[in-house]
């Protein structure tokens, strides 16, 4: 029997891990379960899934959590504090997959104890960089890449050096707003950006597909976890999202990673490594898919990919300034506030204006993270007055 702990777990990521393991309940011990404020909905998995703990970040839903969870015997808590608590509780394997920087503290947590991590919390690893490396390496942890591109590297380069990859190609579905004109982005709605065409996600990461950001800010993610250097690193488009990622070699051979667009895959391939378990998937089926195509992003349309290259050439504290910008750009589109495609223009505008020295510590990095929203939240004001 193993054990898991799950950061976000009323979340898309959450669900499809939760999914996993319900189908395996000999097989598992659940730790801690956290959520933001939807205490209702966590406390019936904590339920479920019998829980040692269960924790609200936001204080103000603690009292409907204890409530729910009364005479379950399984500890309810709330705060950030609380969240951190959760996360260093023994578990074989934590699931990362609370969305934005506000994954960051507890993910460090986890990884501190030396223990897996499967990350789908790229915004955490965006931000932090090389703060969130140096902790891996010193505590031992294993990072277990869940990013259904960066999971299929993972798998691309078992039992292979680094020395010998030639590039890494990213690909992208190009979301749902492929070939759309310009004047169609200006006029995009929250509605339309969340309909993915491939893909079930949270609202954030859905707009960051339809942005491109999505790829940008994983283009800096492959860039720490996997070190052959930026130039090495491409993207492709790639609408049908059955090639998950490649890996090509000094030799001229290319080595992908092919699935359904089911995020039970890359979740289950953390689940279970070194080996594998089953998912209840059907199998790919490539000739109903019959094409698989490929084109180059256009940066004209969607900017996002540029910016992030830049930020991670730049490196220091611009990652996690693009970071913390786009979570405070994407939260005002999706209010309304905010057009499309000023998305990209408010990002790069807090890129231009704030310029940080590099985060050495957790601390830093939430101090940068803090001070760009706030960079972000001014440059949105005068957007809009
Ligand atoms: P989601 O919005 O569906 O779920 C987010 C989870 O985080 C929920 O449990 C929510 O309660 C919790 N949460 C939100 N704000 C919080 C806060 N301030 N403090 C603590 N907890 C908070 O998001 P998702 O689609 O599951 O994505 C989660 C992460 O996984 C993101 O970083 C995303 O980029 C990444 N990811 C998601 C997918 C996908 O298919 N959904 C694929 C690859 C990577
Ligand atoms: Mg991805």
């Amino acid at each position: 029997m193993r054990s898991i702990s799950v950061l976000g777990a009323t979340g898309s990521i959450g669900a499809s891990t939760l999914d996993l393991i319900r189908r395996e309940p000999d097989k598992w011990r659940v730790v801690a379960l956290t959520a933001n404020g939807n205490a209702a909905g966590l406390a019936r998995l904590a339920i479920e899934f019998r829980a040692e703990i269960a924790v609200v970040a936001d204080e103000n839903s603690l009292p409907d959590l204890r409530e729910a969870l009364a005479g379950s015997g399984i500890v309810a808590s709330g705060g950030a504090a609380a969240l951190v608590e959760a996360a260093t509780r023994p578990a074989d394997i934590t699931v990362a997959a609370i969305v934005g920087c506000a994954g960051l503290a507890p993910t460090m947590a986890a990884i501190e104890q030396g223990r897996s991590v499967a990350l789908a919390n790229k915004e955490a690893l965006v931000a932090a960089g090389e703060v969130m490396t140096a902790a891996v390496a010193r505590s031992g942890a294993t990072l277990l890449p869940t990013d259904s591109e960066h999971n299929a590297i993972f798998q691309c380069l078992a039992g292979n050096s680094y020395d010998h990859v030639r590039s890494i190609t990213l690909t992208a579905s190009g979301g749902p707003f492929l070939d759309w004109t310009m004047d169609q982005l200006h006029a995009a709605t929250p509605a339309q950006a969340i309909k993915h065409p491939n893909w079930d996600m949270g609202a954030k990461i859905s707009v960051d597909s339809a942005t491109m950001f999505n790829k940008g800010l994983e283009l800096i993610e492959a860039h720490h976890l996997f070190p052959v250097g930026l130039d090495r690193l491409k993207i492709i488009v790639h609408p049908q999202s059955v090639i998950h990622s490649m890996v090509e070699y000094r030799d001229g051979s290319t080595l992908a990673q092919l699935g359904p667009s089911d995020m039970r895959v890359p979740i289950a391939s953390c689940l279970a490594w070194p080996q594998r378990m089953d998912t209840p998937l059907a199998p790919l089926d490539l000739a109903a898919i019959g094409e698989l195509t490929f084109r180059a992003p256009d940066e004209e349309r969607f900017p996002a990919t540029r910016l992030c290259r830049l930020a991670a050439e730049a490196g220091g504290a611009a990652p996690a300034v693009l970071n913390a910008a786009n979570e405070v750009a994407v939260a005002a589109f999706l209010a309304g506030k905010l057009p499309f495609t000023r998305i990209a223009v408010v990002v790069e505008q807090v890129l231009a204006r704030y310029a940080p020295p590099p985060p050495v510590s957790l601390a830093d990095v939430m101090a940068v993270d803090a001070a760009a929203r706030a960079e972000a939240r001014s440059v949105l004001e005068l957007a809009t007055k």
